[in-house]
């Protein structure tokens, strides 16, 4: 028997049947200029029937990586036998977007306002508006995240790894870390798990740059996850990826004084406990302290700005056991030399990416 026809699905009052593509824009409330403001959505409609996916950036809206993860996901050829649905939102702060900032005009942080009301805050609309258009309307999400604006992570997703869904869909994305992330009160996954709809936050790269690993992991960490989903057809030769390092907890390692940082370890380094992880000193290099690690682990992020004050957040660090395989797997993911260039291989031979 032949599979049944996909459902359409109708999206800011536009009707998208399968096999459409379409790019719809969300009206949202004017700029004080008088100029319309709207979030930009393509909807693709497979013939199939299958899960409804949203693949989402920009929350944070100076975080833009992922605008580039998207525009690339939205090339890929196996689209064109997609079955189910993708919504794709590059932009979903456009506020914070083109003011080159994470908050909204009203300072609010949307990914603490969810799920918002059609009659609270501006960034409480857009929330409500993101949930109700977009969010309700899928079976899955993935967000995608940059770090904060002079700091940068090393590739990794954030989950709540006590929902099996979600806990499948983080490992199937391919990347060597994954955090267990306990929900935030008013985040996006919060909101999206209240719901049933299981979402992964993949975080990697820094604000307000591109940052070409991140973003090549990012694309084929959602191939990959529609792939575990039946979304898109199998690839036929791309390695199964290595099981990721699963962290149940991290720490952020802050700067003991006021000073110059040198740091001594790269994101994705693995450090074991009081391991120097970088030296902090005042202009002349009269005094130098040393900024050490509490626990072995992984260095999942850490500041990109050398001039620190006490108490500044300078190295994110997951806590790992098992060094072995954590060394392992960290090399699978980046090969030693020529990282960039074997990438470059990997995703030429993918037939998943034109
Ligand atoms: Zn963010």
């Amino acid at each position: 028997m032949a599979d049944p026809l996909a459902e359409e699905i109708v999206v800011g009052g536009i009707t998208v049947k399968p096999g459409e593509r379409r790019i719809i824009d969300l009206p949202i409330t004017d700029l004080s200029t008088h100029t319309p403001m709207s979030m930009p959505v393509q909807v693709i409609c497979g013939r199939k029937p299958g899960p409804r996916l949203f693949v989402c950036a920009g929350l944070h809206g100076d975080e833009i990586s992922g605008v580039e993860i998207i525009r690339r996901v939205l090339k890929l050829r196996a689209l064109r036998s997609l079955r189910g649905t993708l919504i794709a939102v590059p932009i979903v702060n456009v506020f914070g977007f083109i003011a080159l900032s994470r908050y909204l005009p009203d300072r609010r942080d949307l990914n603490r306002s969810f799920p918002g009301t059609s009659q609270g805050s501006l960034a409480s609309r857009l929330a409500n508006l993101f949930i109700e258009e977009v969010v309700a309307k899928c079976t899955h999400g993935i967000d995608l995240h940059t770090a904060a604006v002079h700091r940068v992570n090393y590739p990794q997703i954030r989950a709540n790894l006590d929902d099996p869904k979600v806990s499948e869909m983080a490992s199937s994305f391919g990347v060597p870390v994954v955090i267990n992330a306990s929900l935030r009160a008013g985040s996006l996954r919060q909101a999206a798990g209240q719901l049933g709809v299981p979402v992964i936050v993949y975080e990697a790269g820094e604000a307000l740059r591109f940052d070409e690993l991140s973003i090549r992991a990012g694309v084929k960490g959602v191939a990959r996850a529609m792939r575990a989903l039946n979304m898109l057809p199998a690839g036929k030769q791309s390695p199964r990826p290595m099981d990721p390092i699963i962290a149940r907890s991290s720490t952020w390692v802050r700067a003991p004084a006021s000073g110059v940082l040198r740091a001594s370890f790269e994101l994705g380094a693995q450090v074991r406990q009081d391991a120097v992880l970088g030296v902090i000193s005042d202009p002349f290099g009269e005094r130098e302290v040393t900024v050490t690690s509490p626990t072995d682990g992984i260095v999942i992020g850490r500041t990109n700005l050398p001039l620190v004050y006490e108490g500044d957040g300078l190295f994110h660090i997951v806590r790992v056991e098992g060094t072995q395989v954590v060394a392992e797997t960290l090399d699978a993911f980046i090969p030693e030399e020529d990282y960039a260039e074997g990438l470059t291989a990997e995703l030429a031979d993918d037939p998943l990416l034109s």
